[in-house]
């Protein structure tokens, strides 16, 4: 949770849990502060600091809630999401402000997130209604064969800070139209947010208990998510230490889907657009302040253009504007918290210390217009060492690492020697070293001269190794399978 560093002088909203369809305090009637990251005495709201006791109150309310959700109509369930979807738009300026305030993004990339985040229950609200089994050819003419899906239960959906909004859509969406119901923890850092989905659905006309929200730390609350025996799903978002706790915790009949860490690598091969490739970290490495999961945080660079790339790179780097998600032109914003500032500066120092040589940035400012802030530059080192720190550790902010190769081969086994396979990017116009790379890169998400961010709600996510646990993809169609188990039906006659 954020420090909150000067006392307040004027009057802050408090908001509450929604539990079995009421907002209510906490039992123990413990709040905390989501603070502006911009702005530090800048308070967003209080939340509740839940307990246990508020969580089983949400599981109960869910558990009720299951038998008369799973058997309503889905053309109902769906007509919820789209109403809940237009609310958002009806909206989103005001929320996409909401979020800049609350985490720190500029506000036009807030309104986009806004946005997607309502063509995200739009979609779930389509596809759920067609989501269904298959029949099986046999050799019995008086039976039928197919596959039933049904819902699980009771979900918990946690999630991070980064898209407070989008990631929390793109769970609670397939969730509840394949007709499960639904405990939500958000990150501590952005309560709001997730407050404002919830809202929308109970505006929406959800039925008590079918969405249950609880905010707290997750050393109060996390536990009792994961491991009461009615969660028959967890579906996670976050680092991958605490994905790899609740994947350990969760029981036996419980199922687990988390989305983890990165460290994201783009190869830039010698017969690279260099230009393209400069601007395609730009974006990857430092847009949302290096706060993507999939953000670019290695480069790996054939030697032949290392020196043009790096000119061009540096170039690009320091013409972005830092500064209040609100000005115009802004292109990098705080980092979301007083943790996050203090861990990219960690690693910058690493990185120093470790021999890369710091070619821009990397500087915690602390002039007039960000001292109340949390604002880097963003940091380019070269002749980094491919097994030190900043090669090897997710940063999750706005820190590029270069490293030099001699060919493509030693390019893929670097990329590749990392405990994470988020997303990684190829630049190149070679036909057959793009698709080589799509084969040997260990990567759930492969592009070719295309940022490692971004990725379509319509088809699949997800990581391979520590990115994500090996189990259900999110987004897309696949991403409602995750939500419903397979019965297998023969049907004599
Ligand atoms: P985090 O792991 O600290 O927290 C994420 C959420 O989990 C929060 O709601 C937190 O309260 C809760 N939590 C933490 N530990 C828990 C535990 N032991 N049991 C139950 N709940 C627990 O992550 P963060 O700082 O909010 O987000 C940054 C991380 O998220 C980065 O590692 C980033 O790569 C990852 N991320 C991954 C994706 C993806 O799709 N792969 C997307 C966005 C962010």
């Amino acid at each position: 949770m954020k420090k909150v560093i000067v006392l307040l002088t004027t009057k802050v909203a408090t908001f509450n849990n929604y539990i079995n369809g009421q907002w209510q305090e906490s039992v123990n009637k413990k709040t905390f502060y989501s603070v502006n990251p911009a702005n530090n005495e800048d308070i967003v709201g209080s939340f509740q600091a839940s307990n246990e006791q508020d969580v089983q109150l949400a599981i109960e309310a869910a558990q009720r809630a299951f038998t008369c959700w799973s058997q309503t109509a889905p053309s109902k369930r769906a007509s919820i999401l789209n109403q809940a979807a237009s609310i958002l738009e009806q909206n989103a300026q005001a929320l996409a402000e909401e979020l800049t305030r609350e985490e720190g993004k500029h506000v036009d990339d807030a309104k986009n997130e806004v946005l997607r985040s309502a063509q995200t229950l739009r979609y779930y609200a389509v596809e759920g209604q067609s989501f269904t089994g298959e029949t099986f050819p046999n050799d019995d003419s008086n039976m039928k064969v197919s596959t039933e899906r049904e819902p699980l239960g009771v979900v918990s959906v946690i999630t991070p800070w980064n898209f407070p909004l989008s990631i929390p859509a793109r769970k609670i969406a397939p969730a509840l139209i394949t007709g499960n119901t639904v405990v939500f923890k958000p990150s501590s850092d952005t309560p709001l947010m997730a407050l404002r989905l919830v809202e929308a659905l109970d505006k929406a006309g959800i039925p008590k208990g079918v969405i249950n929200f609880v905010t707290g730390k997750a050393s109060d609350v996390g536990d009792l998510l994961v491991t009461h025996p009615a969660v028959r799903a967890v579906t996670f978002t976050g680092s991958t230490a605490a994905g790899e706790d609740i994947h350990k915790k969760a029981g036996f009949t419980t199922r687990t889907q988390m989305e983890l860490g990165g460290k994201n690598p783009l190869i830039v091969m010698d017969d690279a657009d260099l230009n393209l490739a400069a601007s395609l970290v730009v974006n990857g490495g430092f847009s949302l302040t290096g706060q993507a999961c999939t953000g670019t945080s290695r480069v790996i660079v054939l030697s032949d253009v290392k020196d043009e790339f790096v000119q061009k790179l540096v170039e690009k780097t320091s013409a972005l504007k830092i500064g209040h998600g609100f000005e115009p032109g802004v292109k990098i914003g705080p980092l979301a918290n007083e943790k996050q500032l203090k861990n990219v500066l960690k690693y910058v120092e690493y990185g120093k210390q470790d021999g890369a040589t710091l070619e821009y940035g990397g500087d915690h400012l602390t002039s007039d217009e960000y001292q109340k802030g949390y604002y880097v530059k963003p940091a380019i080192f070269t002749n980094v060492n491919p097994n030190s720190r900043i090669a090897k550790e997710e940063i999750f902010g706005p820190v590029v690492a270069v490293i030099e190769v001699d060919t493509y081969e030693e390019a893929i086994a670097i990329a590749n020697d990392v405990e994470y396979g988020l997303s990684a990017s190829i630049v190149t116009n070679n036909l057959r070293i793009a698709n080589q790379f799509t084969k040997d890169i260990q990567a759930g998400t492969v592009k070719v001269n295309r940022t490692t961010t971004g990725n379509l709600m319509n088809a699949p996510f997800g990581g391979l190794k520590k990115s994500s646990t090996s189990t259900f993809r999110e987004s897309g169609r696949v991403g409602l399978e995750f939500f419903t188990q397979l019965k297998t039906v023969y049907m004599g006659y």
